[in-house]
């Protein structure tokens, strides 16, 4: 039996587990009465990857968001499809995007997970969230361990041994396999030595750099390339020397964790605040700002931190949104070479930005620019997604390599690194000729002569 219930999910009886209200565009709401905002109209299937790739009502929008009500109402107890529809859904937010009452649905997912017997309890889960949160220079060392042994080819000939599995986590076999870096020293270990990043000495800022775990773990350049931007165009900034930013444990069930790293984060902000007055926190990562962006819902009914979660987030910008378009100047894209641009899910329908990447791009890369068709069809990697539902993330991705294809781009510009990974993965197996690129970098090298 799991814990789905009606009072659980009604009243929130269990709400370490979940969010007290979802900020949803009709007000603060409970989640029975955001999940009741969905008319069926079926606007939404559309646009839903794992319907379009199906055809299965029970894991599209509309039927999660049914699920979900039926499960609240207690008119259900198909648990095991129930299961099999939210963890399916991609939390791409494309339904959102076209839905008329803006149903939240990826938040109401997530809310349907967290009442699974079990979800996010498990030691691997629990460890991860806790070093990374308490841990941090034990988690960072143990990282660049692994890293060590990925360099010296012993982390696949653990995969080979079943360790992975014996450990509880069998994602990371794949994981570690289509990582093709890994780096000794990350952002942190650079950023926290470089004094032009530092408070000290100056007067006023305009930005503060955030460093998502993607870019600081594993995709440095893409950081070292966003401050290099943000240096070139937005003038004087320093390093947030940041937590992460809570999204892994937000998505895995461990909400007061998400809510512990969402503290961390604010509490540096508020630092620099009170040196600095207004300032911009720059991250190069949409999945991160987009849910940095929502900080606010995590403290629904929390007097105290939910007007300071609101303030950071207003101060959130992601670095597709702040190169200003009129200002940029650099060597032009190489003739002839087609460059192309994936709308990132949580850059898109998290966030609402689209044009101005395209701004920038169209001043650099200019003919040689080309709109990808469907640019917003998810790639399939959401995050863990491409490891826990394997066989879904090909054939979504599938459709976003053919779509890649037919613009013969050799460059896809992305601003997630989960898209960074994913798209590099599917290309490097059906169109090895492209390369993805993340925004940052392709940008930095554009603009580099102006330095
Ligand atoms: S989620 Fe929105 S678009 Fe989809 S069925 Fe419900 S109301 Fe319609
Ligand atoms: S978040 Fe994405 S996968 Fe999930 S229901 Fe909405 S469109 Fe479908």
């Amino acid at each position: 039996m799991t814990k789905y219930d009606i009072n659980e999910l009604y009243d929130h009886t269990q709400e370490p587990f979940h969010l007290k209200h979802l900020l949803t565009d009709l007000g603060e709401r409970t989640i029975y009465d955001a999940v009741a905002q969905c008319n069926r109209c079926g606007y939404c299937e559309t646009v839903c990857p794992t319907y379009m790739m199906t055809g299965r009502e029970t894991i599209s929008a509309r039927g999660r968001n049914q699920f979900l009500r039926l499960l609240i109402e207690g008119r259900t107890r198909d648990i095991g499809s129930a299961e099999e529809s939210f963890s399916t859904c991609l939390l791409c937010g494309a339904c959102t995007s076209v839905c008329y009452a803006k149903v939240p649905t990826a938040d109401l997912v997530l809310e349907g997970r967290r009442s699974g017997a079990g979800y996010g309890q498990s030691f691997a889960a629990r460890m991860a969230v806790d070093m990374l949160l308490n841990k941090r220079p034990f988690f960072e060392l143990a990282l660049k361990a692994g890293f060590l042994l990925k360099r010296i080819g012993l982390s696949a000939l653990a995969g080979k041994l079943g360790l992975y599995d014996f450990i509880g986590m069998p994602a990371l076999k794949t994981a570690q396999s289509s990582l093709d870096r890994a780096p000794l020293k990350f952002l942190r270990d650079i950023f926290g030595k470089d004094a032009s990043l530092k408070p000290e000495g100056k007067k006023e800022i305009s930005w503060a750099y955030f460093a998502p775990c993607g870019p600081n773990y594993v995709f440095t350049e893409v950081g070292l390339s966003t401050v290099a931007l943000l240096k070139r165009f937005l003038g004087e900034g320093v390093f947030t020397d940041n937590f992460c930013c809570g999204l892994i444990a937000y998505n895995y069930g461990r909400v007061t964790e998400a809510r512990e790293f969402a503290k961390k984060n604010i509490l540096r902000f508020e630092e620099l605040k009170t040196l600095f007055g207004d300032f911009t926190v720059v991250g190069d990562c949409s999945s991160c700002v987009a849910f940095m962006k929502t900080y606010e819902q995590l403290f629904t009914g929390d007097e105290e931190w939910q007007p300071r979660a609101k303030t950071f987030a207003e101060a959130v910008k992601d670095i597709l949104e702040v190169l200003p378009a009129e200002r940029i100047k650099g060597r032009s894209h190489d003739a002839g070479e087609t460059v192309t641009y994936h709308d990132s899910c949580r850059a898109c329908h998290g966030q609402g930005i689209r044009s101005e990447p395209r701004e920038v791009l169209k001043k650099l890369a200019g003919k040689s620019f080309t709109e990808l068709p469907e640019s917003e069809w998810c790639c399939g990697g959401a995050g863990a997604y491409a490891f826990t539902q394997p066989a879904l993330s090909e054939r979504i991705s599938d459709r976003k390599m053919r779509n890649i294809a037919s613009t013969q781009a050799k460059t896809v510009l992305v601003g997630a690194t989960s898209c960074l990974l994913q798209i590099n993965a599917g290309l490097k197996e059906k169109y090895p000729s492209a390369k993805a690129v993340h925004y940052s970098v392709y940008i930095d090298d554009l603009t580099k002569q102006l330095t």
